[in-house]
């Protein structure tokens, strides 16, 4: 181990336990609820093999009427709960980590839907999400005796599932403890309302509580977030935050502190750089004498080792770049920081959280699939049977797959038109913003390049003559998909009048196309491209107009958590938007549009230059070529069906897997099934 990292290596002791190094994956939505809780225990005994001293259980519901349903999150109601948490706890055990849970009552966040209890709170509001049109019960004094209890059961029940770190959660708006704590929820007159010393009191009463619960057996630790970026409305009055702490500053065994709301917790790489979570937490640790643990999106055991030596955290807290990367401990433990996986930012993993499925992630296609497909992050079967592989394309799918294949023992050869290895991850990692995308071909072309079995050649355009005179044993088209410029959307499937050939694509922009000084761009695929080509020319000084079909800009965005900073930046940047003018047709004049909505007629804008950006559809003609002649071969990644980079790089990684001989030939791969009692 490099010497320089060896205080993340150093043990803490936490209240009664003690943690083994620095590293702690944290709690976050897996996507694999309470109904799949052989995936859940998949990915968290891999983090615990790959070396992170703590690993953690995502948000437990403690209570029927803390119901989250829909949603993946985990639930310990009663002891009928407490099997599968043991199990997942003595999987983490195994591998030397402390297990941690997250308990917590979801208060006017909860739904009640399911269950039919109604949620609950402070006082009468509607509920957070969805904008159901529900409101939450406000809670009497017996509700609130009874909640108490709730937490102590709770607390209970992780201690005989084995937990070694039983958490408080009072974070963000999930939390029924911030809702009494926030004078925006909490409108009570009596001594759990008003004055700061009343709000804190039901935060003040469980933790206690919880201490008492846990006795010698657990630590117990408080999630809370010290700072409001951003939310709905205000959720603590100024200085509150540090208030909270000071207030409550021995009581835990350890504060694990961020910043809220969600999105700014989870701030995407576009917006916010490593470690940005320090200007709101380091006070922490001069207000009390407890280990502080928390997060930053760190990747980088120098940004890691910093915070320890600074004396900003003890604990190093992660939880998408564990995610990206579930043996970064260990890889730096074994002096292999190269090797580290690093999480791009780009909130893929949250976007498939807020859908309500498995856990996805743009670095990691493996994360969901150990135990269903049993794939692990690091270790790819040897193949008895070498053979050589011509992979046509060098994107995220064509590098996954050859470093697949190569890792397998397989003589791998990956020819490239452009002169820069790396397709789509290389080119948008030059549009402002999205630099981080780049890592996605980083890490991989830096392991090919260390294999022997590997033959890169940038700079090779391979028609279907060249593929079938090589003649590789296999052969995967990893080619791409262009983006179309006739202005078919996903809004509009058919080509609008005007835009083909006189309209410019992004791959037109990243090739460097002329462009006008003032611009239109069109976006009917509602991600971040248009809005970031938005960005990178407002900031080349070029009028921007950014026009979308739908009611918002790039609504998509919405489920990265990065649509409203995406609004803000339009508007820093001067960029003029129109949501809700759908495009008719593209002339002289300019772009002619209507109201998406009733369809009247907008003033059409004026612009030199029109980008649309709309949807992306394959070349088939080397496929075609390649067919009339008889050769086989895989079409993989965008080739195959154009996606995010996240699907370019698991589809590279399936059929490569596939390849192998080790995929279930039926593709039926192991599922959870419901207990059946009738
Ligand atoms: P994916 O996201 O599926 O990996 P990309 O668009 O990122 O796809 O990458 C496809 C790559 O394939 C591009 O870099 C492109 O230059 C390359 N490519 C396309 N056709 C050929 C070809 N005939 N020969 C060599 N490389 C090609
Ligand atoms: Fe990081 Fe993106 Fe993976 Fe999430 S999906 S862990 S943000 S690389």
């Amino acid at each position: 181990m490099d010497p320089r990292y060896a205080p993340l290596f150093e043990p803490l002791k936490i209240g009664p336990v003690t943690a083994p190094n620095r590293f702690v994956s944290m709690p976050h939505a897996i996507g694999h609820s309470y109904l799949m809780p052989n995936g859940a225990i998949g990915i968290r005994e891999t983090r615990a093999e790959g070396g992170w001293g703590i690993v953690s259980m995502q948000l437990s519901e403690i209570d029927p009427t803390s119901d989250l349903a829909g949603l993946p999150y985990e639930r310990l109601w009663d002891d009928g709960d407490v099997i599968a948490h043991a199990r997942s706890v003595e999987r983490i055990h195994a591998h030397g980590a402390l297990a941690s849970i997250e308990l917590g009552h979801t208060g006017i966040r909860s739904r009640g839907i399911t269950t039919g209890y109604p949620a609950m709170g402070p006082s009468v509001v509607p509920i957070l999400k969805p904008d159901m049109p529900f409101m939450a019960k406000a809670m009497d004094r017996q509700d609130i005796r009874d909640l108490r209890q709730m937490f102590r059961a709770a607390a209970r029940r992780a201690k005989a599932a084995g937990y070694d770190i039983v958490y408080v959660y009072a974070s963000h708006e999930a939390s029924i403890l911030w809702h009494f704590l926030s004078p925006a929820y909490n409108f009570r007159t009596d001594e759990y309302g008003g004055s700061f010393e009343n709000r804190l009191r039901l935060f003040r009463e469980v933790l206690e509580e919880t201490k008492e619960e846990a006795g010698d057996d657990m630590a117990v630790a408080v999630r809370f977030a010290v700072h409001e970026l951003s939310g709905p409305k205000r959720i603590l009055n100024d200085g509150e935050g540090r208030a909270v702490i000071e207030a409550l500053a021995e009581l835990p065994d350890l504060w694990d502190v961020n910043v809220s709301s969600w999105s700014r917790d989870s701030g995407t790489a576009r917006y916010d750089a490593e470690a940005f979570q320090e200007e709101f937490t380091s006070f922490v640790k001069q207000v009390t004498g407890k280990p502080v643990l928390g997060v930053g999106r760190f990747t980088s055991p120098d940004a890691m080792v910093s915070q320890i030596r600074r004396g900003v955290l003890d604990l190093i807290g992660a939880a998408r770049p564990s995610i990206a990367d579930p043996f970064l401990p260990a890889k730096v433990r074994e002096g292999r920081i190269e090797d580290i996986r690093e999480c791009i930012g780009c909130n893929m993993c949250v976007a498939v959280e807020t859908i309500g499925v498995e856990l996805r992630c743009t670095q990691n296609p493996t994360i969901s699939e150990e135990w269903r497909r049993g794939w692990h992050p690091e270790r790819i079967p040897a193949t008895s049977n070498a053979k050589s592989v011509l992979v046509v394309g060098s994107g995220p799918a064509g590098l996954e797959a050859a470093l697949v294949l190569a890792k397998a023992g397989h003589e791998v050869t990956v020819a490239e038109r452009a002169d820069e290895l790396g397709g789509r991850s290389t080119r948008e990692a030059r549009i402002k913003g999205l630099s981080s995308w780049g890592r996605v071909k980083d890490y991989r072309i830096y392991q090919l390049q260390q294999m022997l079995n590997v033959n890169l050649y940038p700079g090779s355009v391979l028609d279907a003559d060249s593929i079938a005179d090589f003649e590789a044993d296999h052969i995967l088209l990893a080619t791409g998909a262009p983006w179309r410029g006739d202005g078919a959307g996903r809004t509009r499937l058919q080509p609008i009048p005007g835009f083909a050939s006189r309209a410019l694509t992004p791959d037109d922009v990243m090739d460097g196309a002329a462009i006008g000084s003032i611009v239109a761009i069109y976006d009917d695929d509602h991600y971040y491209m248009a809005n970031a080509l938005a960005a990178d020319l407002a900031a080349k000084g070029h009028q921007v107009h950014l026009i979308s079909p739908m009611p918002a800009l790039s609504a998509w965005m919405g489920h990265t958590l990065e649509q409203p900073r995406m609004i803000a930046e339009m508007k820093a940047a001067g960029v003029r938007m129109y949501p809700n003018s759908a495009a008719t047709g593209w002339s002289d004049d300019g772009l002619a549009i209507v109201r998406g909505d009733t369809g009247e007629a907008l003033p059409t804008i004026a612009a030199a230059t029109l980008i649309t950006v709309g949807t992306r559809l394959p070349d088939t003609r080397l496929s075609t070529a390649l067919m009339e002649k008889g050769v086989p071969f895989r079409v993989i990644g965008d080739a195959e069906c154009p996606s995010v980079i996240q699907g370019a790089v698991y589809s590279g990684h399936r059929h490569a897997r596939e390849l192998l001989g080790t995929e279930p030939e039926n593709r039926i791969f192991k599922r959870e099934r419901p207990t059946l009692f009738l």
